[in-house]
Formats: structure tokens, sequence, C-alpha cells
């Protein structure tokens, strides 16, 4: 979608630090890490929200769900936990409207978030 960061990291127009690709997914490193590790999957396709996420194929939303522990591991948080988050809309503190996981990790996070 046009005028979106994030499709403009799948096309290749902004570079991100990828840690994983495939036809369907990208995960990289958010640019203003929030804990030690801070990794963003999306979707290439582009999906609003969280409030779109209906629309997405099972396999699709499998897939997202299977990455993290992989990438837990490939960031070395499996063992000592991690956090997984989607904000959603103005009052979820989301700023890029195309639909993303966090997954933070490294240091012990408080709860609950702020
Ligand atoms: P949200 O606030 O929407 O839940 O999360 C958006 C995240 O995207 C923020 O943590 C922000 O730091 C990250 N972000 C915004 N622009 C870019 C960018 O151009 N590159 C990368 N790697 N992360 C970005
Ligand atoms: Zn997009």
């Amino acid at each position: 979608m046009e005028g979106c960061i994030f499709c403009k990291i799948t096309s290749g127009q902004i570079h991100a630090r990828k840690v994983f690709e495939d036809d369907s997914l990208i995960a990289f490193h958010d640019i203003s890490p929030k804990a030690p590790v801070h990794v963003l999957i999306i979707p290439k396709l582009h999906i609003a929200s969280a409030n779109k996420l209906h629309n997405i194929d099972d396999s699709l939303a499998g897939k997202i769900l299977k990455l993290i522990p992989k990438l837990a591991e490939m960031l070395e948080v499996n063992d000592s936990g991690y956090r997984v988050i989607i904000n959603c809309g103005e009052n979820g503190g989301q700023s890029v409207d195309h639909l993303h996981f966090h997954l933070l990790g490294g240091r012990a996070l408080t709860w609950p978030p702020g």
C-alpha cells in the first residue's frame, strides 16, 4: 500500500535488519528497540491492524504463530522468556498501520504494560 512504511520494507524500498523472510512473512529488528531483543513480525500483505485479522488465511495466521518460537530460539530468548504484543488502534498505541507482532525479550518485562 502506497505510503506504508512496512510495505516499503517488504518491497525493499526501505532497508530493515531482517532476521527472517519467506514468501509471506518478514521479521526484522525494530528501529527503536524497547528491549535488548525487539523484532517485528509482519505479513508481506498489507493488513491494516489486528481488527482485520479475520481477513487473513488460516495458513498465514498459523505461519505467524509458528514463527514466534522459531525466532525466540534464533534470538536466544526462548529459555529466558519473552513477550509478543500487537498494538491495535489509538488506545493500543499502534503507530504503523500495517499489522505487526512485536517480539520483546532479553530483559525482565514489567506487567501490566503502561
Ligand atoms: P506500533 O507502535 O505500531 O505498535 O509499532 C511500530 C513499530 O515500528 C515501533 O516500535 C517503531 O519503532 C517501528 N518502526 C517504525 N518505523 C520503522 C522503520 O522504518 N524500520 C524499523 N525497523 N522499525 C520501524
Ligand atoms: Zn503496508
